[in-house]
């Protein structure tokens, strides 16, 4: 890496922030555990695993309790690796799947995406792909489990063109698969890592073939020699050549094969990561781009965490820093409340050995307390008033209608949810010609913990109903009276969110496809900038 001249231009370039995408099941948390191993930030194999045992163990409002005060802690995984500062953002699946997930993307700068081979690419996968394809985030591709038996290679590489539209480019190649995997074969080092099963840290054998004709190859490979061979002849005939430019604008993957639980793949992985990732660029805001090298310190929350416990209602909101240097006890511009505020108490995740580092610095995830003040997309910035775009609402895909136990706590009820949607906890909907609550989420755990809290905090007793709608999307026409046209005939569809804006609700994506194709002049939006 070469040094950049001014301090903050040397800590930006150091800095990968990032994400990993992956269905449940695929290898996530084995793949985050081997990378922390690598990074020194934990010393035995086991411990995030545990952590993710633990907190799936049940569904009860202890488990919940018990997951939120551990994801803090698990939200932002920094390590040092060779000369850079990874922050690793925990993008939550399995049952905590929620509106997080798709929000932490929003504040990496690039992903890592792990697809299981014997399962090629899945559903949350794809939704996760669609919200890095807003920001054209980067990715890299990690095939795992080799040692199963799964697809064909070249059949998972079209399985994830045809479904996310992204060119893949391999950098390695495996040899053979399950009781028959061997190892990979290097395409750019031309080198062969040959497998040996394990879970210890130990390196591999590397042997460095000159010329894919190399008797040697035959010696270590049997008959599998040629097998390669020919796989090699016919992806140099028909693969296009990795262009970083195309990586970085989202449109090529490079593909590595191995096998997270083996330990296998992964540190090449690590170093092709660290060497082509992108350090963090330059984000945009209502008004200019924001280059992380400006002295100037600014920063967006894109997530809120609230302490569970009702004796203390503080919460904390991850920010995510974008230009200058952070430092403790620093004064800020609350662009939203047009306050200044001082962030004395800020939590600045780092690296186990790090613990009383005062400052952080584009790409860095500081933690703010806050009683409240602090919803998704605030941005906090030196002077200048700034207001960072590409934070958006997406759209949720499961619904609730509250009921009320006791109707005297309706206004409980609405500040509740008023809060809730701003910390961006649950979304809720007002049909235009009912008094219903519906909630939106995108994962169930939304509504467990929404309840929750609504009882917690706000005094109010209320279950759920089953709501008849699956697909929601905001809605504008720039012609007035084709709306007044489209509202009048779709009024038992229509509801207002939180801010108040116009959203159509309806049963299936069917369903939606068909209102679309009747009103072309209507926009449907699957996702909506925060006010
Ligand atoms: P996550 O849900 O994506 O976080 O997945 P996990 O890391 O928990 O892995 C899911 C299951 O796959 C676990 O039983 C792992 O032990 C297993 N697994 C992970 N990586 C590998 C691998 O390389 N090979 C095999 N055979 N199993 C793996």
């Amino acid at each position: 890496m070469t040094r950049p001249n001014s301090k903050i231009a040397q800590e930006v370039a150091m800095r990968r922030t990032f994400g990993i995408i992956s269905h449940p099941d695929a290898g996530k948390t084995t793949l985050t555990e081997k990378l922390l191993l690598f990074g020194g930030a934990i010393q035995t194999a086991g411990a995030v695993k545990a952590k993710k045992a633990q907190r799936h163990a049940t569904s009860d409002w202890m488990a919940i309790e018990q997951e939120r005060g551990i994801s803090v802690t698990t939200s932002v995984m920094k390590f040092n690796y060779r000369d850079y500062e990874v922050n690793l953002l925990d993008t939550p699946g399995h049952q905590d799947f929620s509106e997080d997930t798709y929000r932490v993307l929003t504040a990496v700068d690039s992903a890592l995406m792990v697809i299981d081979s014997a399962r090629g690419v899945e559903t949350q996968t794809e939704k996760l792909m669609a919200v890095c394809r807003m920001r054209n985030t980067p990715i890299i591709t990690f095939i795992n489990k080799l040692d199963r038996e799964g697809m064909f290679p070249l059949d998972i590489l079209s399985d994830i063109e045809d479904k996310l539209q992204i060119e893949c480019i391999p950098m390695s190649w495996p040899i053979g698969m399950g009781k028959r995997f061997k190892g990979v074969y290097n395409l750019y080092k031309k080198e062969i890592s040959l497998f040996n099963p394990g879970e210890d840290n130990k390196p591999k054998e590397v042997v460095t073939i000159k010329d894919l004709n190399d008797p040697v190859l035959d010696e270590i490979l049997g008959s599998q020699a040629d097998e390669l061979r020919e796989d090699i002849e016919l992806l140099e005939g028909a693969a296009s050549p990795f262009e970083m430019r195309h990586y970085l604008s989202g449109s090529q993957t490079p593909v590595f094969f191995g096998s997270a639980i083996n330990n296998f793949g992964v540190r090449e992985l690590l170093d092709a990561f660290v060497e082509m990732a992108p350090a963090p660029s330059p984000r945009a805001t209502s008004t200019r781009m924001v280059s992380p090298e400006e002295e100037s310190f600014s920063g967006f929350a894109f997530k809120i965490q609230a302490n569970m416990d009702p004796a203390h209602r503080d919460r904390i909101a991850f920010v995510r820093i974008c230009s200058g240097k952070f430092t403790r006890g620093m004064k800020v511009m609350h662009h939203r409340l047009g306050k200044e505020i001082t962030i004395s108490n800020a939590t600045i995740f780092m690296a186990q050995d790090r613990s009383h580092v005062d400052e952080a610095w584009p790409g860095d995830i500081i933690g703010v307390h806050n009683h409240g003040t602090v919803k998704i997309g605030d941005t906090f910035s030196a002077k200048e008033p700034l207001k960072f775009t590409g934070i958006p609402n997406f759209a949720p895909e499961i619904f609730r209608r509250v009921i009320l136990k006791n109707p005297l706590k309706l206004k409980q009820l609405q500040k509740g949810l008023t809060q809730l949607a701003e910390e961006g906890a649950v979304q809720f909907f007002r049909p235009v010609n009912a008094p219903d609550y519906i909630l939106g989420a995108v994962g169930s755990l939304q509504f467990e913990v929404t309840m929750h809290r609504l009882k917690a905090e706000y005094s109010v007793d209320a279950i759920y109903e089953n709501a008849n709608f699956g697909v929601a999307r905001w809605i504008h026409c720039e012609d007035p009276k084709k709306f007044a046209e489209f509202e009048k005939k779709h009024s038992h569809n229509l509801a207002r969110d939180a801010e108040g804006h116009l959203t159509f609700l309806t049963t299936t994506e069917w369903q939606l496809g068909f209102v679309e194709e009747q009103w072309p002049d209507v926009v449907f939006l699957k996702t909506r900038e925060a006010d």
